[in-house]
């Protein structure tokens, strides 16, 4: 790259900041810290991006904006150049980059931690606002284990990356560390292994294993659930390492909180340090989480088969990924282009989503009336009290989120409402989610509650 005797980084700087304090903080992460400036020329400024994608969207939405505020901070005009760069995926600083470099090229390379995916990487993470803050937690504590976050405890639901994420620490750490002990294990497994010790009687190996690791890793820790004894085990285990400074990182499937078989005081504990939650991700960021994929496969896929896999696939990244599998498996084995209506075709089934089929309108009213303390009846009914109307917004909402009904079909389950009103409930619901924190939680509970009593009955 030509780097030229011209510096503008302080002008980059300068105008990252003001473009940080135009937008939501959300939408900055999602489409600056993947650019880094990489170098500059008499008027222009080389800027690295993790894709085209990347690019486009970034010139599309804001190109104009930046040259304007270069234009004002440095009296000429300085244009943009953009170098796609694959590795630039990371969501470090530049300077937290290069030290990372810097001690890689004195380090001949390791092995790869026996227990962990070597594919499991932050490098491969795409951070968008789902995810951003979970993911900024994790690099930070891979970057200083037992200082910065301890323990940590990175919650949601299934498929949005808290395997991916918890195993990137380990990996990057496993990098960054000459001798340093990572333990990474599922709690399905530390439960057998517990248990497999106590009948050899060899627990105290099994003691001395956990209790000397510089770095813990438990991977869904809903598993312990009635397992006391290992809860137990884990209690003092935790109380070891703790006292030790030595990082901890457990995943679990919900809140801590919503664990209803766990003793409190181990339920304390892990409430102790940091709890970030994943979201599902938003339109953008399943877009770019597809494009990522693509990326690294190799593929041709046209951007309208993107866009129809980002619009209907909207549960989690492992689903995801499976419509983009199946896709790239059919071209191969075929030999053929992957058109829209190929997409269409053979995505058909996924997009109608099988796994949800079993909820009904009338479980998710159940679901609802159950938490607020009312009958099915009240939310099928004619009052408009605001005790029952909220609710009933709730599971308006729900039911449009989970199911495939029309808003015409699902005012008819709701005693023959208008479709309006049920588009008036879920904008109702958007609005109010912006302005009341506690809300998304509710609703994702109540979402899991149904999603267990529809897979039940
Ligand atoms: P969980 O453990 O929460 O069920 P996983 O970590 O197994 O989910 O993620 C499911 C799949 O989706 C994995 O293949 C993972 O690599 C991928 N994935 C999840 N989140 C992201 C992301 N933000 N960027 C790229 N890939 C992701
Ligand atoms: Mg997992």
């Amino acid at each position: 790259m030509d780097k030229g005797d011209w510096d503008y980084s302080v002008f980059w700087k300068e105008a990252m900041n003001h473009i940080r304090s135009d937008i939501s903080e959300q939408e900055f992460v999602m489409w600056f810290n993947n650019i880094d400036y990489a170098g500059a020329k008499e008027s222009e400024i080389t800027l690295t991006v993790p894709s085209s994608f990347y690019r486009d969207q970034v010139k599309q939405r804001y190109l104009p904006r930046i040259e304007q505020i270069l234009l004002d901070l440095a009296g000429t005009k300085i244009s943009l150049s953009f170098v796609v760069n694959q590795q630039a995926v990371v969501k470090q600083t530049s300077r937290e980059k290069s030290e990372v470099k810097k001690k890689k090229v004195e380090k001949p390379p390791k092995a790869h931690h026996p227990q962990l995916r070597a594919a499991y990487t932050f490098n491969n993470f795409v951070i968008g606002e789902n995810n951003s803050f979970a993911a900024n937690a994790s690099i930070a504590i891979a970057k200083n284990p037992g200082k910065a976050y301890n323990p940590c405890l990175i919650y949601g639901g299934v498929g949005l990356g808290k395997t991916h994420l918890i195993q990137s620490i380990g990996n990057s750490a496993h990098t960054d560390f000459d001798s340093i002990k990572i333990e990474y294990i599922t709690a399905e497994t530390f439960t057998n292994e517990f248990i497999q010790s106590i009948r050899n009687q060899s627990t105290h190996k099994f003691k001395n294993k956990y209790r000397t690791v510089d770095i813990l890793l438990i991977d869904d820790i809903h598993f312990l659930q009635n397992k006391n004894e290992t809860q137990e085990e884990l209690f003092h285990t935790f109380n070891a390492l703790y006292d030790a400074n030595k990082q901890m990182v457990f995943t679990c499937d919900r809140p801590v909180s919503e664990l209803k078989h766990l003793s409190s005081r181990l339920r304390s504990r892990f409430e102790r340090g940091l709890n970030v939650d994943l979201q599902p991700p938003s339109y953008e960021t399943r877009f770019a989480i597809l494009r990522q994929k693509i990326d690294e496969k190799e593929v041709a896929i046209p951007q309208e088969v993107i866009e129809l896999i980002a619009r209907n696939v909207t549960t989690n990244v492992r689903d995801l990924e499976s419509a983009l599998t199946k896709l790239i498996a059919y071209a191969d084995l075929v030999n053929k282009q992957i058109t829209l209506e190929v997409a269409q075709q053979l995505l058909r089934d996924i997009f109608s989503n099988p796994r949800q089929s079993n909820i009904t309108i009338e479980v998710i009213q159940r679901t609802v009336a159950d938490y607020f303390g009312l009958s099915h009846n009240d939310l099928r009914g004619r009052k408009r009290t605001n005790a029952i109307a909220f609710p009933r917004q709730i599971a308006m909402f729900i039911a449009r989120e989970l199911t495939e009904y029309s808003t015409t079909e699902v005012g008819r389950e709701f005693g023959g409402r208008d479709h309006t009103t049920v588009m008036h409930a879920c904008q109702k619901i958007e609005e109010r989610k912006r302005t009341d924190p506690t809300l998304e939680p509710t609703i994702q509970h109540l979402i899991r509650e149904a999603k267990e009593f529809g897979t039940k009955g």
